[in-house]
């Protein structure tokens, strides 16, 4: 049992570590330099985030269907978002919104002391948090929620992540974030939007303007 469950963690063929070593060198290729994010993404076991189908692309830089119409978003994202949540500093406590198949959340788990994910989508957070199980990652939690709410109980944070883009920087989440706290999230309405950077200052927000991205929306409305 214990032989099987390394193998499936370790991958074979086009889910080898050689096949991860080459996603590794190609973002740090692309400027990513963060070296605990990249070790996060080279100990992780992508392909067990996906469909069995579609395993043997797993460790393409490329966002791919995880079910529900979402998708699990792209390494070259993934390690982005985490190395501007992570620019200055260590962080004990992130909110994420979004959790999807929980990729960026395994990663980040391994970042930070704690994660609280939101996902609206009752059976992706299901395969998620079985996920975490499975790879012994303890310190996320999930909830069943509208990501435009936060999570008001837990705050502060000193990070959050949203993993969807928002029509607009909902109120909520600057309202969460802990002074000196860091907020990274996709802004627009087409199909392709900008990453933004938000800082809780002393006083307001310091807020930056970054790459164009393409993210699945955040949506409103009810829980499916
Ligand atoms: N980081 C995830 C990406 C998932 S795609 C991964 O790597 O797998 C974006 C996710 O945001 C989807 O799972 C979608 O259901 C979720 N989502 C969209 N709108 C939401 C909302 N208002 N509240 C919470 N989650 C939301």
């Amino acid at each position: 049992m214990r032989r099987e469950q390394d193998e499936l963690h370790r991958g074979i063929g086009m889910t080898s570590q050689r096949t991860r070593e080459r996603l590794i060198q190609r973002l740090y290729e692309e400027g990513l330099s963060n070296a605990q994010v990249l070790e996060a993404i080279r100990r992780t076991p992508r392909h067990l985030f996906v469909d069995e189908a579609l395993a043997h692309r797993a460790y393409e830089d490329t966002a791919l269907p995880i079910g529900h119409n979402q998708t699990i978003s792209q390494p070259y994202m993934v390690a982005r978002m985490s190395e501007l949540l992570l620019a200055a500093g260590p962080l004990d406590k992130v909110l994420e919104i979004g959790t999807g198949s929980g990729y960026q959340t395994a990663i980040l788990a391994q970042l930070v002391e704690r994660i609280f994910s939101v996902e609206r989508i009752q059976g992706l957070q299901d395969r998620a948090k079985e996920r975490m199980t499975e790879l012994n990652l303890r310190n996320v939690v999930f909830r069943w929620g509208d990501g435009w709410e936060g999570w008001p109980a837990l705050a502060p944070y000193n990070g959050i992540i949203v993993t969807a883009a928002a029509s607009e920087v909902p109120q909520a989440l600057l309202d969460q974030l802990a002074p000196g706290g860091r907020l990274v999230i996709p802004v627009g309405a087409g199909d392709v939007q900008q990453l933004l950077l938000i800082i809780r200052e002393e006083q307001g927000f310091a807020r930056h303007v970054l790459d164009a991205v393409r993210f699945v929306p955040l949506l409103n409305g009810p829980l499916a």
